[in-house]
């Protein structure tokens, strides 16, 4: 493990909803700053001080104080919008519920428990990897609408698997993009992350494990 000082992004800001992130490159030894959205002039870049993002304003403020000394005075502490802790429970909720898949391996291996423990087969199977999918979604609508991007490379990944696991191959390509390309906007194309996702679009398709049923599954691809 390895330490170091950066005299310049040490000098960032907190902030609950930040409009950046700095990102540590191992292979290049360097540390990268991201926009994670437009940024306007003389408007104060931020970064996450490393507080949990999915908690409740004071749930927040009280992490901060308590590890950082400081009582945050962001935005989004500062905002005076009634739906914004419910939306930040929301989002603790659907990161609890969506399983994380590795790989597609573990993906399929998922789907095949599955199989096996209910007799439904088929329409377990359609039900488990939707439901899943359809939480990815939600999720990432609720990101957006509390100004929070961060994460969806995540969630994009994960739905990823849900497809490739329910043997959808073109929407778990569509969400494997998705994430690729999230990724390089937040931390750039030589991140460790975004190699990774570049590396799984380049490699043959994973295994089908529906590929003997008669009907297709189609879930749903990523927002445009
Ligand atoms: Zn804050």
């Amino acid at each position: 493990m390895a330490y170091g000082v950066f005299t310049m992004l040490s000098r960032l800001n907190n902030s609950c909803t930040p409009n950046a992130a700095a990102t540590w490159n191992d292979d290049a030894q360097r540390m990268s700053l991201h926009a994670l959205r437009p940024i306007a002039t003389n408007e104060e870049i931020t970064i996450s001080y490393g507080q949990p993002l999915f908690a409740t304003r004071a749930e927040r403020r009280s992490y901060l104080k308590r590890t950082r000394g400081f009582d945050c005075i962001c935005g989004a502490c500062r905002s005076t919008d009634p739906s914004s802790d419910a939306r930040r429970e929301e989002l603790k909720r659907l990161f609890t519920s969506i399983p994380f898949v590795p790989d597609p391996a573990t993906g399929v291996k998922m789907v095949r428990i599955s199989l096996h423990r209910q007799s439904l087969r088929r329409l377990s199977c359609d039900a488990m990897m939707a439901n899943h999918v359809v939480q990815v979604l939600q999720a990432l609508q609720t990101l957006r609408t509390e100004g929070i991007d961060l994460c969806a490379d995540v969630l994009a990944y994960d739905a990823a698997q849900f497809c490739f696991a329910a043997s959808d191959m073109k929407h778990g390509r569509e969400w494997l993009e998705y994430a690729y390309d999230y990724k390089c906007r937040a931390s750039g194309v030589e991140s460790e992350t975004a190699q990774y996702f570049a590396k799984c679009l380049q490699s043959s398709s994973p295994p089908d494990p529906l590929a003997s049923h008669n009907r297709p599954m189609i879930l749903w691809g990523p927002p445009s």
